[in-house]
């Protein structure tokens, strides 16, 4: 058996609350863009990454900022790391939103 199988770090809160449109699964932060799209932000427990995209349409912008994740960290270290970086990450996403004009595609 194998005794390392981690905790799995849920950085979203467990408020049950939904907002008026259910985000994304992974989604932990989203920032509203000039053109009326969003900024995802999402974060990669295996990877340790902080990762951030533009949903404007044909926009392809994206960001991904490390947190120097080591395997060995414990749960308290990874969140001590997460809430290190995520400062940086929500710059890049917040700059990105706050110039991009792509629109989102209607769904309609
Ligand atoms: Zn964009």
């Amino acid at each position: 058996m194998d005794q390392k199988t981690r905790v799995r770090f849920n950085p979203r809160s467990t408020t049950t609350d939904q907002p008026p449109t259910a985000w994304p699964e992974d989604v932990i932060a989203r920032y509203l863009t000039a053109g009326g799209s969003t900024v995802d932000l999402s974060y990669d427990t295996r990877s340790g990454t902080i990762a951030a995209v533009c949903t404007g349409e044909l926009c392809g912008w994206a960001d991904s900022t490390d947190t120097k994740g080591r395997f060995t960290d414990t749960p308290e270290q990874e969140q001590q790391r997460f809430q290190e970086w995520l400062p940086v990450a929500k710059k890049y996403a917040n700059d990105h939103a706050e110039k991009c004009r792509a629109m989102p595609r209607p769904t309609a």
